[in-house]
């Protein structure tokens, strides 16, 4: 159950639309990679996966065909979300993985998917531009299971999930048949041991000598995970094949975005484009954009924060347009692009600052906002609470300023005025 900042619950006046939302995004990461990428960093970590090229045209997807020398093909669109096998273009091609032994195919099929917008269960109702193939070499697969390690907050460590049930919808096993989920935690200054490593490929259903492979690919993934500050790898379908070979056919890893100091070489791996553009241009400024679909716009720090206005905006009859979280750290330039980027929304009507000075000056604030007002011209009602470090400072500033600003008292007052101010319109 969530808690607002006060502690208290607050799911009876959430609105559900926007708690999915927030709740979804509040622990996005920024750096996200394609299958390709994903399955070169597990190459490189000793870990099994297909031969593969990459290709961004149906000529390369030809010629990659033809250079794998390969019985069979499989040909992958490449989007970050999951569920290709049975998504669908919008070129009209069914499925985002084709299984052929004609690279004449390959090239066919290449055709109908890079340029098109692949939907799937994962993606937004329009689907998600592809832009890349994988073209790989077919195994044959007799048995798939679902293997993950995780950063798990309850276990305060990392955590394998695990279960002889894979190549579906793992929430659904889970669902279905609970006893089919296995979990381990893993003692992170033990590191993963290996009789908990044997005991995961016997959970999985590996049988004879394939348990022991299975069981070094899972330390191998484990090594992995941590060399690369990953929060979650995740392999579905964690295969084996009629020949006896265990190989992850799919990949999924997410990083811890803090980490991105110590791993440059895979952050500048990310390419974005599957951002939206606003939240990649709000992320040079290291502010956190979140699209909805009302027209008061939100400015907060910290998602708990955010979450709470959201609600009392809902509550008193409103619809936020969005909320950009300006975190800790504040510089006065950061408060400029913050209006910068809530103004260029043609959506947004009146733009409510909600700021919580603890770490943050709210002086800081103030002079960002007076600054940015007079820039920006600003032409929507502007309704400012601040409250904590400083507050009385950045009072003063807003009333000297002589700006059209309006100021709250606390966080109720500050949504009423807001709603009241788009109401008026
Ligand atoms: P997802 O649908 O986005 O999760 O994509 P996957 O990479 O998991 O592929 C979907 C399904 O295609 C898998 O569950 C497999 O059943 C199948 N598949 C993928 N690669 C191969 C392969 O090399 N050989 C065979 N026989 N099937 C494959
Ligand atoms: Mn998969």
């Amino acid at each position: 159950m969530l808690q607002n900042v006060m502690g208290k619950q607050m799911d009876f006046w959430l609105d559900a639309s926007i708690l999915y939302k927030a709740v979804q995004l509040t622990p996005r990461r920024w750096l996200n990679l394609q299958e390709y990428q994903s399955k070169k960093l597990m190459a490189d970590h000793g870990v099994t996966v297909q031969r593969f090229f990459v290709a961004d045209s149906a000529d390369d997807a030809l010629e990659a065909a033809q250079r794998l020398k390969a019985k069979e093909i499989v040909l992958k669109a490449q989007i970050l979300a999951g569920g290709r096998g049975k998504g669908t273009f919008n070129s009209g091609l069914k499925g985002g993985v084709h299984l052929t032994k004609d690279p004449k195919t390959v090239e066919q099929l290449a055709k109908q998917m890079i340029g098109y917008n692949l939907s799937t269960k994962q993606t937004p109702k329009d689907g998600v531009k592809v832009k890349k193939v994988m073209v790989a070499e077919a195994l044959n697969i007799s048995r798939e299971t679902y293997f993950a390690i995780l950063m798990d907050r309850a276990c305060n460590g990392p955590v394998m999930v695990g279960s002889p049930q894979g190549g579906v919808d793992i929430e659904e096993v889970a669902v279905t048949s609970p006893e089919l989920i296995f979990k381990e935690e893993i003692d992170i200054f033990e590191g993963i041991q290996d009789h908990q490593a044997l005991q995961m490929a016997k959970n999985l259903g590996f049988k004879g000598p394939l348990q022991q492979q299975a069981a070094d690919q899972i330390k191998k993934l484990y090594n992995l995970f941590l060399k690369i500050d990953a929060t979650q790898v995740e392999v579905n379908p964690f295969g084996e094949t009629p020949e006896g070979q265990v190989v992850c056919f799919d990949a999924k890893i997410n990083f811890d975005d803090n980490a991105e100091f110590r791993q440059k070489e895979i952050f500048a791996m990310d390419d974005k484009s599957e951002n939206e553009p606003i939240e990649n241009e709000a992320a040079k400024y290291d502010l956190k954009y979140i699209g909805l679909d009302g027209n008061i716009a939100c400015f907060v720090n910290g998602a708990g924060l955010a979450m709470a206005t959201c609600d009392i905006i809902s509550l008193n009859g409103g619809k936020p347009a969005n909320f950009l979280d300006l975190g800790g750290g504040v510089k006065e330039a950061q408060v400029y692009q913050a209006f910068k980027l809530l103004t260029a929304d043609p959506k947004v009507e009146a733009i409510l600052v909600n700021i919580f000075g603890g770490i943050v000056n709210c002086a800081i604030i103030a002079n960002g906002i007076t600054k940015a007002c007079r820039e920006l011209e600003l032409k929507v009602p502007l309704v400012v609470r601040l409250e904590g470090t400083n507050v009385h400072e950045a009072q003063r500033i807003l009333n000297e300023s002589g700006l059209p600003i309006t100021s709250a008292r606390d966080l109720e007052d500050a949504a009423k005025k807001a709603v009241a101010s788009v109401a008026r319109k």
